[in-house]
């Protein structure tokens, strides 16, 4: 890895501006491994974690071999979850922002087929899905893919955990044995190399673990016997005092149980589960990401993609059951430099197995040195205003924020995260002025249109 400059790769001036604009000063080090082979169209598994640049290690690999004349699908990246597939395409479409008329589609589960196959007429250069609805397209003859040049297997060892091989291996059948195969992947585990084996040619093995900055955490443990659990998780958040915490439990009942607890004493908290309608675990994600709800609690499965930027805290409410499901949680805060908390609520009974689990430095204690708060009162600044339009208005952030700082009369100060959907857009603002906002908003309009604009609940 000698030279970190995008501008050692043989990329045109285009790629480079964009990638300037887009402040991508540096390579990341798994984009520096990678990409001179991803652009000799050599196939390439690498390894490296969460939040180190590997969409754009392959993005800009596959975009580089797109031919826009061609109305084929020439890649396919396949992603565990929707939200991750969504990452992905929002990230392949900032490093083609340059391009026109590149047409890159996301096709994942639990969404209506209809549109989906409907949007396949006019066929798209680039495919992002999760692997179950891809071949459900594919097997109905609705996508095509046999001109396809580069396949994507993003998040490889979390397909694997959600038992995705078989229809990896059904979709494997569709796609033409000419082709580049990327594996990427946040560890590399015996049925990864297996799996690697059998899809890739001569692969490029690139491991970036050593050669990164770990993130900083850390990590505290508790016994706590398990009738005080609920009520230490109360007295942990007060001692850290974090700005956000997700709660991982093992259980949904647990999840269940931790959540109204924290209600009922003062944290507001709210809990992803299966059970949850697509938009409303959209309305969750978008509260918990804005900052406009403190706490979140959620199983594993429930978590699976969610990626917050900025996480201070991670609870650990009981033992995870596995080690590397107890270094997946907590490596999920301590990003970007900044020093995380990990705290682990055990039982006694688990000591032995809580002493195996922790990666770095050692802080063991019993619950009981925590002191009993009362009264303590976690809730967030902001509330969240729902704005009925969204990209599919043209709408964009500073179109917002300027009618809210112009007409409306808000302070920049006061308004937070801008998230803006295909037909809704979320607005963090500061709770005491979400009813002036609305107000404002439904009198003014935004660039001279008025929407329906209300609470999130
Ligand atoms: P991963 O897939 O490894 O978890 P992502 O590809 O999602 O990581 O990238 C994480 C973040 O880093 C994204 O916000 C992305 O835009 C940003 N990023 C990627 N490469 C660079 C780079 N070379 N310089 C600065 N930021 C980058
Ligand atoms: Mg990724």
């Amino acid at each position: 890895m000698s030279d970190l400059n995008f501008s050692s790769l043989h990329l045109s001036k285009q790629v480079l501006a964009n990638l300037e604009e887009l402040e991508y000063n540096q390579m990341t080090p798994v984009q520096a491994m990678s990409l001179p082979h991803v652009l000799q169209n050599k196939d390439v598994i690498a390894q490296a974690k969460t939040g180190s640049g590997k969409t754009a290690a392959f993005g800009i690999g596959l975009l580089n071999k797109i031919v826009l004349t061609d109305y084929t699908v020439q890649a396919l990246v396949l992603c565990p979850t929707r939200e991750l597939a969504d990452q992905v395409t929002k990230e392949l479409r900032r490093l083609a922002r340059f391009t026109q008329n590149i047409k890159i589609l996301t096709l994942c589960g639990g969404v209506a087929i209809g549109p989906q196959i409907k949007s396949l007429s006019h066929p798209a250069h680039i495919v992002v899905g999760t692997p179950g609805r891809i071949l459900k397209h594919l097997d109905k003859g609705y996508l095509h893919i046999d001109e396809l040049q580069t396949l994507v297997l993003d998040e490889a060892d979390r397909m694997l955990d959600m038992g995705f091989v078989e229809e990896i291996q059904k979709v494997m059948a569709f796609v033409p044995s000419k082709r580049q195969t990327l594996f990427f992947s946040a560890t590399y585990t015996d049925e990864i190399r297996k799996l690697s084996e059998s899809l890739q040619n001569n692969a490029v093995n690139i491991m970036t673990v050593h050669s990164e900055q770990p993130n900083k955490i850390a990590e505290h443990f508790y016994d706590v016997d398990g009738d005080k659990m609920l009520k230490t998780v109360v007295n942990v958040i007060a001692k850290f005092k974090p700005d956000n915490v997700l709660v991982f439990t093992n259980t949904k009942i647990d999840a269940k149980q931790v959540v109204k607890y924290l209600n009922d004493n003062g944290i507001e908290s709210s809990t992803l589960h299966g059970d949850l309608e697509q938009y409303q675990r959209n309305d969750v994600l978008v509260k918990f990401s804005n900052h406009t709800i403190p706490v979140l609690v959620a199983t594993d499965v429930a978590a699976r993609g969610l990626y917050i930027k900025e996480l201070s805290m991670v609870i650990n409410y009981g033992l995870p059951f596995e080690r590397n499901v107890y270094t997946h949680r907590i490596g999920r805060t301590g990003r970007a430099g900044k020093t995380g908390i990990a705290v682990t609520l055990y039982t006694g009974k688990q000591a032995h197995k809580a002493k195996d689990m922790i990666n770095g430095s050692r802080i063991f204690e019993k619950g009981s040195v925590l002191k009993n708060e009362i009264g303590f009162i976690l809730k967030a600044n902001n509330g969240t205003l729902v704005i009925e339009a969204g990209k599919r208005n043209k709408l964009r952030p500073g179109d917002i924020l300027g009618a809210l700082t112009g007409d409306v009369g808000l302070n920049g100060k006061q308004i937070g995260k801008i998230d803006i959907y295909d037909k809704q857009s979320y607005v963090a603002i500061e709770r005491g002025l979400i009813n002036k906002a609305i107000k404002g908003l439904k009198s003014q309009g935004i660039k001279g249109k008025r929407f329906s604009v209300w609470i999130m609940k």
